[in-house]
Formats: C-alpha cells, sequence, structure tokens
C-alpha cells in the first residue's frame, strides 16, 4: 500500500518516541524515521506490524532490519548531506531510503536478484533516485569507491579490508561483525591512508553476509 494515512503516522511518531526512549539521540535520523513509511518497504499483508520496533521477513528468507538497528548503525555514520554513501544489503529498501531523505547519495548493493528488482522498482514509483546495483556487497564497489560512508547491513565474519580501503580518508563504515548468532558493531573512521580507528557499540543479530568474503561462496 502506497498510501500513508493518519493512523500510520500516529504509529510512526510512536516509534520514534520509542526509539528516544532506547537512546537514539541525532535529531536527523529520528526526523528521517519519521519521514519514511516503512510500511512502504514491509510484505503488504502485515502493514500492522510496519511499526512495530522488530526485524521481519521479506522475501528470499531476508530481512527488512529492526527500526533500532536502522537508527544505531545511520547515527554511527554520522551523514551529512552530499555524502556517497554505499550500502551492502539492499533487502527491502527501507535503510536506503532513510539514507537518501537524510541527503546522502545512495550505492546500494544487493545479491539477491528478487529483491534487488522489487527494490529498483520500489524507488522509482517513491521517485527516490537511489543507484541499486545487483552483486557481490562483501567485495564492495571499487569501481565507485572512494565512499564517505559504507554500511552493511549483514553479518560479516571479521572487518573486510575491501571494505575500508574504499573508504575516503575521514570515511566511516558500520559493520556487524562476528559469529553467526551474533554480532558487533563496528565503527570504522579511516584517518590516514594506513591508519583506521575502531569503536564498538552495542550486539545484534543480522542475517549472513554471502559472497567472496562473506560465509558462503
Ligand atoms: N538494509 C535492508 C533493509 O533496509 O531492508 C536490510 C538488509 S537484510 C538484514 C541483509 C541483506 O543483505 C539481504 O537482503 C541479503 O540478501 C543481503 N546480502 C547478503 N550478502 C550480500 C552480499 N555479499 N552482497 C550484497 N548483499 C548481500
Amino acid at each position: 500500500m502506497l498510501k500513508d494515512t493518519y493512523k500510520l503516522k500516529g504509529q510512526r511518531a510512536q516509534l520514534v518516541k520509542e526509539l528516544k526512549n532506547e537512546g537514539i539521540t541525532s535529531v536527523n535520523v529520528l526526523k528521517a524515521i519519521e519521514a519514511v513509511p516503512r510500511h512502504f518497504f514491509f510484505p503488504k499483508d502485515f502493514i500492522d506490524k510496519a511499526y512495530e520496533n522488530i526485524a521481519f521477513p521479506i522475501d528470499n528468507g531476508q530481512t527488512i532490519s529492526q527500526p533500532f538497528t536502522v537508527a544505531v548503525q545511520t547515527q554511527l555514520l554520522d551523514i551529512k548531506p552530499g555524502d556517497k554513501v554505499l550500502e551492502i544489503g539492499t533487502g527491502s529498501g527501507y535503510q536506503s531510503a532513510i539514507l537518501k531523505v537524510m541527503g546522502a547519495n545512495v550505492y546500494s548493493i544487493e545479491t539477491v536478484k528478487i529483491l534487488h528488482t522489487k527494490a529498483k522498482q520500489l524507488f522509482k514509483k517513491l521517485g527516490l533516485d537511489i543507484v541499486t546495483i545487483l552483486g557481490d556487497g562483501s567485495l564492495g564497489f571499487p569501481e565507485l569507491a572512494p565512499f564517505d560512508k559504507i554500511i552493511m547491513t549483514a553479518a560479516a565474519p571479521k572487518l573486510l579490508n575491501s571494505l575500508t580501503e574504499q573508504l575516503k580518508i575521514k570515511g566511516k563504515l558500520v559493520a556487524p561483525v562476528g559469529n553467526l548468532d551474533v554480532q558487533k558493531m563496528i565503527l570504522v573512521t579511516r584517518n590516514g591512508d594506513n591508519e583506521y580507528i575502531q569503536t564498538t557499540h552495542g550486539r545484534f543479530n543480522f542475517v549472513p553476509l554471502t559472497g567472496t568474503n562473506g560465509w558462503s561462496k
């Protein structure tokens, strides 16, 4: 349903309150979550669940991330208008839309064809100018590097040099890194050619990253 209603807007405002209570402080992130109708990106038979603070199954055994997780990753990236952002794992397209309304230039890679195609069509319908790529995001996207920000929305077995090397100086990467059950949210800031600073921000549970540098080849 590509229609927004007072009821759904109200549920969205309630979700934003919940995220504030859970510690999300970035006004820009909260505004973006209030602005983007998450139900547009949700399986249409379950729209009543779109504003619950939960991850939810989409096609092909994948998920639309939990709003809290989207908020944490986006807040960590400190998105500025004009940032060139690479997303790994387009999925439903919701995270890309959040980045786009915050003024980023978004390049999003997905490895599952049906998800790539659906997201591409949805962005077109919504007038969101987001570049969608079908491919293996575990390699990043060297053709378009370097990026100001890189966000990985699938669980990586380790921090990937293939990605950190594609950051601009002062660029940031956020990625869930760990085993298949639980991952730490790692923020990497590139301070020089060979100088990276790493901080950790809580535990999460993502679907696995596949591909060359993922869990399965
Ligand atoms: N960002 C998404 C959203 O807003 O709905 C949620 C993404 S879901 C948690 C993770 C996605 O990563 C899945 O769609 C999965 O197919 C994709 N994925 C896994 N490995 C990948 C890879 N090597 N390259 C690109 N996408 C990958």
